[in-house]
C-alpha cells in the first residue's frame, strides 16, 4: 500500500464526518486541517474529529506545506473555485459529486488539475462496491452476452439531518438529479463499460423539496452500444429497496441492496444453467476510494473515478434535468 497522505478538508460536512475522515485514517492518512466558512463551527468540528486545526481561509489551507491533498465536500456551487485554488497550490484533489453546476466549469476544473500536474478524482463511491465491480467483470467476460437493458433502483429516504440545501437551494445544486442520478450515471457507465447518448425523464415533487426542486425522477438512458437503462431516484421513499440489474441476450445480473454507502449487497447471475451468486469481497467503499487516490498520487494507477468520469456523470445528470424540462429525449453530448 502507498504511504498515507496529509489531508486538508475543504468543508466541515456530514459526508466527511460520517465516512471520509475514517477512510483517510484507515489508509494511514492524516487529517491535518479543516476549512469551514464559520470559525466556531470549524473549531467544534476539528475538536470533535481530532483534527489539529481549523481555518476559514481557503488560501491558508491550500498553501499549507504540511498538506498533500484536499478533499472537497462543500455544497456543489463552491467546488469549482475550491478545486482551482487547490490545484494552483499544487495540491492533489478529491472532489465530491456533482463536480460543478455546469459542464464548462467541470471541464475547466479537470483541465486545471491536468495543467498543474495534480491528481484529480471524483468521489463516486459506488464504483468501489464489490457488487458493481463483480457485475462489470461479468459483463466484460461476456457472461450475459450482449447487454440489452439495465434497471437502477435508487429511490431512498433522505434522512432528516440531510434535509437542508439538497431540498431547498437550487443555487447550491439541490434536487434529486444532481444528488442521486449523477451517481447512477457513473455506475451505469462503469458497469456497462458504455457511454450514454441520450436520456428521457420525468420528475415529481412530493412535497419534500422546495423552490421548484424535484424530489423524485424516473428516466431512460440510451447507450451507444444499444442498451437502454431505466432509473428511479427519490428522496421520499422510506421502504423501497435498492438494486441494479443488467439483462443481456444470454443472461441476467441482478444485484440487490447495492445502491448504498455500506459495503453490502448481493449479485446473482441467471443463465440457461440456472442461478448462481457471484462471489464478492466486500470492502469499505470510501476507504477503497481513498486508497486508489493515494496510489495514484504515488504514480500507481488511477483513482477509482477520475475527474473526467465526474464530467461524464454530470453531463448525463444535466441532460436529465433538460429532458425533464422539455419532455424530449435529450442528447448528452448536446450539453456543451
Ligand atoms: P453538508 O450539508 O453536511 O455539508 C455541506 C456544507 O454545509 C458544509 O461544508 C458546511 O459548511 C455546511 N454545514 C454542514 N453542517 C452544517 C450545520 N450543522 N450548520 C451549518 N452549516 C452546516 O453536506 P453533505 O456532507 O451531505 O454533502 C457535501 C458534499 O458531498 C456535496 O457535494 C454532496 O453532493 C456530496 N456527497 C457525496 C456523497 C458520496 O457518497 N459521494 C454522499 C453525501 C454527500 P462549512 O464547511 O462552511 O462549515
Amino acid at each position: 500500500m502507498s504511504k498515507g497522505l496529509r489531508w486538508g478538508l475543504i468543508g466541515a460536512s456530514t459526508i466527511a464526518s460520517e465516512h471520509m475522515i475514517g477512510a483517510i485514517r484507515a489508509n494511514g492518512g492524516e487529517v491535518v486541517a479543516v476549512l469551514s466558512s464559520d470559525a466556531s463551527r470549524g473549531r467544534n468540528y476539528a475538536e470533535t474529529h481530532g483534527i489539529s486545526r481549523s481555518t476559514t481561509d481557503l488560501a491558508a489551507l491550500v498553501e499549507a506545506p504540511d498538506i498533500d491533498a484536499v478533499y472537497i465536500s462543500t455544497t456543489n456551487e463552491l467546488h469549482r473555485d475550491q478545486v482551482f485554488a487547490a490545484a494552483a497550490a499544487g495540491k492533489h484533489v478529491m472532489c465530491e459529486k456533482p463536480l460543478a453546476l455546469t459542464l464548462a466549469d467541470a471541464r475547466a476544473m479537470v483541465a486545471e488539475c491536468k495543467g498543474r500536474g495534480v491528481v484529480m478524482a471524483t468521489n463516486h463511491h459506488l464504483r468501489n462496491a464489490a457488487t458493481h465491480r463483480a457485475m462489470r467483470d461479468a459483463i466484460a467476460e461476456g457472461r450475459i452476452g450482449k447487454p440489452l437493458f439495465a434497471r437502477v433502483f435508487h429511490a431512498v429516504y433522505l434522512p432528516p439531518h440531510l434535509q437542508g440545501w439538497r431540498i431547498k437551494a437550487p443555487r447550491a445544486g439541490g434536487g434529486v438529479i444532481l444528488d442521486i442520478t449523477v451517481h447512477d450515471a457513473d455506475t451505469l457507465r462503469f458497469v456497462l463499460g458504455d457511454e450514454p447518448e441520450s436520456v428521457s425523464a420525468m420528475v415529481s415533487r412530493a412535497g419534500m423539496a422546495e423552490a421548484g426542486l424535484e424530489d423524485g425522477v424516473m428516466g431512460v438512458v440510451r447507450f451507444a452500444g444499444g442498451a437502454l437503462a431505466q432509473f428511479h431516484d427519490a428522496f421520499t421513499t422510506r421502504y423501497a429497496t435498492t438494486g441494479f440489474e443488467v439483462h443481456g441476450d444470454e443472461g441476467s445480473l441482478v444485484a440487490t441492496n447495492c445502491m448504498t454507502q455500506q459495503p453490502i449487497g448481493e449479485v446473482v447471475l441467471r443463465t440457461g444453467d440456472g442461478t448462481v451468486p457471484l462471489s464478492l469481497m466486500h470492502e469499505n467503499l470510501y476507504a477503497r476510494s481513498i486508497r486508489l487516490f493515494q496510489d495514484a498520487t504515488a504514480g500507481l494507477g488511477t483513482p477509482a473515478a477520475t475527474g473526467e468520469d465526474g464530467v461524464c456523470s454530470l453531463a448525463l445528470a444535466l441532460a436529465t434535468v433538460d429532458a425533464a424540462k422539455t419532455g424530449r429525449e435529450t442528447s448528452v453530448a448536446g450539453q456543451g
